[in-house]
């Protein structure tokens, strides 16, 4: 054995991932007796009988048994042996009292491993396979009907009203050794398995059921409306259906088309990761804002603000602290040009401290500017008070 042929042997079969079960009591049984499980690679159809709920009690210890003895391996035998253990469960039960004796259940009973299907039955639930488009009826009832049908003595739609339609000859329950039938067969892709109790198969024709099979693609969607269309011929008894789709990959999680929320649950994070980042960058802006000051000119004196100068994106980001009462024309031009800007400083006793020296250079006048003793300087001081005599005039008006 190869190394590759050793791995494809150790690699665990491929089991159904796509299918869907419902049960109906019907329109006229107080109680549903049928049973099932879908519970891959495991599918089930159990129709318990034996009146006064015993039924019920049969099918339930029929599935239960099937749970716990159904092989994990493809093992056609196997599954024999898990039926057989079922009937000896159901046998057992009733004589220890539970359910009535003489209860008893079908059993059809699929396991499905990459392409191999095998089916047990007993009883007259049944097992169609789709394929091709075709319904084929795999499994044959152990009924009275099926044996006359074969005997050519009646024919299916004579059967449909018999009135011993319901009467059938090997069940579980009633002999211990019961000889279930075992089929194996190959699926391929596109091939769809129907289990059934006779509450479908005995209410609906076989053409009918074909049909919801070909054209509901969903299985569910398929259960429903099989159970809907016994329930519409009459629902004279309980009705189970199980749909698998034994090779078909499951539908891509469209993300579950869930809440709005949870669809826009990326795009709502990021606007609002974005509105905190520029939250916070215009809060550390302000608080960094409101933590600086400059002195400007304003009305044509020195005033003190708090904030930055000039605006940002439009928006102003600074606040008059003080408004001194020196003029900005009696200070040296150069200075009086950089007022119109604004002087940062770097804390309000700063702030103070310059509107201090500029007073005293307003207060020393033309002495301070003299004092440096240059031509510039004397230019300046002409300048200063030609703004000064102008100043003047503007305040005399
Ligand atoms: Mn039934």
């Amino acid at each position: 054995m190869s190394a590759s042929e050793e791995k494809e042997q150790n690699k665990a079969p491929q089991v159904p991932q796509v299918y869907a079960a419902r049960t109906d009591v019907g329109c006229v049984r107080e109680h549903n007796e049928d049973s099932f499980i879908a519970a891959t690679p495991l599918f089930v159809v159990a129709d318990g009988m034996g009146g006064h709920e015993a039924g019920e009690v049969a099918s339930e210890i029929a599935i239960k048994t099937m749970l716990e003895n159904a092989p994990a391996t493809p093992n056609g035998d196997a599954l024999v042996s898990a039926v057989k253990a079922a009937n000896y469960a159901i046998i057992a039960g009733a004589n220890e009292g539970i359910g009535r004796p003489g209860m008893g259940t079908t059993m059809t009973a699929a396991q499905i491993f990459d392409d191999q299907l095998f089916i047990v039955q007993v009883g007259d639930s049944r097992a169609y396979l789709l394929h091709e488009g075709t319904l084929q009826q795999v499994t044959r009832d152990h009924s009275l009907m099926a044996d006359l049908i074969e005997q050519g003595r009646i024919t299916e739609e004579e059967a449909r009203y018999h009135p011993q339609r319901s009467v059938i000859t090997r069940a579980l329950g009633s002999d211990i050794t019961v000889e279930p039938d075992l089929y194996v067969l190959r699926v391929t892709p596109g091939d769809r398995l129907l289990l059934c109790s006779d509450g479908l198969s005995g209410m609906v024709e076989n053409a009918t059921i074909a049909a919801i099979l070909r054209e509901n693609e969903d299985p569910q969607n398929c259960c429903d409306a099989l159970i809907h269309e016994a329930l519409a011929a009459g629902g004279m008894d309980n009705v189970t259906c199980v749909v698998v789709d034994p090779l078909k990959e499951p539908p891509r999680q469209k993300k579950k088309q869930g809440s709005w929320l949870k669809r826009h649950m990326a795009p709502i994070i990021f606007a609002l990761a974005f509105v905190l980042i520029i939250a916070a960058a215009a809060g550390g802006f302000y608080a960094y804002a409101q933590s600086s000051y400059f002195v400007a000119e304003e009305d044509g004196y020195v005033c003190i603000y708090r904030g930055l100068p000039g605006d940002f994106a439009g928006i102003k980001v600074n606040w008059l602290e003080q408004q001194t009462d020196i003029p900005t024309n009696k200070l040296v031009a150069s200075v009086a040009s950089r007022l119109e800007k604004g002087v940062g400083v770097s804390s309000l006793q700063e702030a103070q401290s310059l509107i201090a020296d500029y007073r005293s250079q307003i207060s020393g006048g033309a002495l301070e500017d003299d004092a440096t003793g240059t031509d510039d300087a004397s230019g300046s001081s002409a300048a200063d008070s030609a703004d000064s005599s102008a100043s003047n005039a503007k305040s005399g008006n």
